[in-house]
């Protein structure tokens, strides 16, 4: 039930004979639109209100109709509202309306008791578009309402002909707008799917090119994996014929430069003494070659066993320390924390270590080489740091490509082949090298190894 406060009665009839219910109707309307109703709403409302006087004429013989501006309690606005008080004792004390659509017209209608009164009561929102009437315009809308007569049932007639013939061209219109609108969708539907088959035809098109790519691209693979190995092949069957040719030139110049030999001149001695030299860079050359190629193709085998990191370091200690001859370095190996032990190739990790230790010494004039050994979680970190010359970030990785060496001071000696073997052999051994280096600061060059082995 909606609560009221303070209706403002804008008018009062009386409807007791059929004809009536014409002039409730053509009143209603006027009230309505008065009120700021718009005019759908204003048909709307007097088709319920004679519908309604039509079923209390009948059932209770007339009634008395008031109409009144009131604001609704529950949602705060404001209301027209027509209560019509039966003459007679409502049926049962209810009113159901004769026809169902009624309700619908308006936004509530039921009978409400207070004061001993019972009374159909039906309203319709004014819609928050409309002007709120001040008081003196209200004043004025009762007076004018006051004065109207009410016309006669045939002008009421005309005017609800007029009414029904807009009704049917509205929902005329509205049919044809909504054959318009189905024509669209359908058009619309038609669209999506010739958008639909064109989108699956280009990703079956884009599936195919995707297919072919890929193929080419395993067989591009494919060669690059068949050169990368007729490549290291290549190395390892140069590099193992021009072993012995160049052993011998070295066994030659032993035999030359030898006591037991016929004496040489100073001159003779000191070329002797360059042949064998650079047959000994040569050699050193060709072994790591051989053994790059080896690594690459995959030709050796790490020999698993549980292997004690303090002999190793020990090893490491005692055969670097010959090659720790400038007076300003250091060589400190650190003892690693026990257990010292993991699962690897002694071997191979001892070429490794022994390959970072060796270029420390070479690349580092004052300060210390250090090796030391931490255990984290289950991997191992062997780290080999200098205070050396250091290496710039955009070098970082290029050191690791073959035959690369820093441009400039640390171009000494060397093949540029040290650290892509070793780390080549790390991985096989199922670890990593990396690098981290500043100029002028120094560098550290760190194995990690799993614990377990690869
Ligand atoms: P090599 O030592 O035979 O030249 P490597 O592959 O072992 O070849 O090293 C490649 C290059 O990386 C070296 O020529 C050097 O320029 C740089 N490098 C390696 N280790 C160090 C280091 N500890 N400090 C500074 N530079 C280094």
């Amino acid at each position: 039930m909606t609560g009221r406060t303070g209706p403002v009665p804008l008018l009062q009839m009386v409807l007791r004979v059929e004809h009536d219910i014409f002039v409730v109707r053509q009143r209603g309307r006027e009230v309505a639109a008065g009120v700021g109703l718009e005019h759908q709403d204003q048909v709307r409302m007097a088709t319920a209100l004679s519908e309604v006087a039509r079923d209390l004429l009948r059932a209770t013989g007339g009634a008395d109709v008031t109409f009144s501006l009131a604001d609704d309690a529950v949602d705060g606005r404001r209301h027209l509202r027509v209560e019509l008080a039966p003459v007679g004792p409502l049926p049962g004390g209810r009113y159901e309306p004769q026809s169902g659509a009624v309700a619908r017209l308006v936004d509530s209608l039921g009978v409400v008791t207070g004061e001993g009164d019972t009374v159909v009561r039906m309203s319709r929102r004014v819609p928050v578009t409309a002007q709120p009437l001040t008081p003196e315009q209200l004043a004025e809308l009762r007076a004018q309402l006051g004065r109207n007569a009410p016309g006669s049932a045939l002008d009421e007639l005309t005017v609800q002909n007029g009414q029904l013939i807009a009704a049917l061209d509205e929902v005329r219109s509205q049919r044809d707008e909504l054959a318009v609108l189905n024509e669209e969708l359908a058009e619309t539907n038609r669209g999506v799917m010739a958008l639909y088959n064109q989108l699956t035809e280009e990703l079956e098109e884009t599936n195919r090119g995707v297919v072919a790519l890929y193929a080419e691209l395993d067989e591009k693979s494919a060669q690059l994996r068949a050169a990368s190995e007729s490549k290291s092949r290549f190395l390892a069957n140069v590099s193992h014929e021009l072993r012995a040719p160049v052993t011998a030139i070295i066994g030659l110049g032993r035999l030359l430069s030898d006591s037991a030999s016929d004496p040489l001149t100073a001159e003779q001695a000191r070329q002797v003494g360059l042949i064998r030299s650079s047959a000994a860079d040569l050699l050193s050359l060709v072994n790591e070659l051989l053994d790059l190629a080896k690594a690459e193709s995959g030709r050796i085998e790490p020999d698993w066993a549980e292997v004690d990191l303090r002999p190793l370091f020990g090893q490491l200690r005692g055969t670097l320390r010959a090659l720790a001859t400038r007076p300003d370095v250091e060589l400190v190996v650190e003892e690693p924390p026990v257990p010292a032990t993991l699962r690897t190739d002694e071997v191979l990790l001892g070429q490794v270590l022994r390959n970072l230790l060796h270029n420390g010494l070479k690349f580092t004039e004052h300060g210390e080489v250090r090796l030391r050994a931490e255990r984290r979680d289950d991997r191992w970190w062997l780290s080999v740091s200098d205070t050396g010359l250091g290496i710039a970030p955009e070098q970082h990785e290029r050191i690791f490509e073959e035959f690369y060496q820093v441009p400039g001071k640390t171009r000494v000696g060397g093949t540029g082949l040290g650290l892509p073997y070793a780390r080549r052999l790390v991985t096989l051994l199922g670890g990593t090298l990396e690098v981290s280096s500043e100029p002028g600061r120094g560098s550290t060059f760190t194995v990690s190894l799993p614990v377990g082995g690869a």
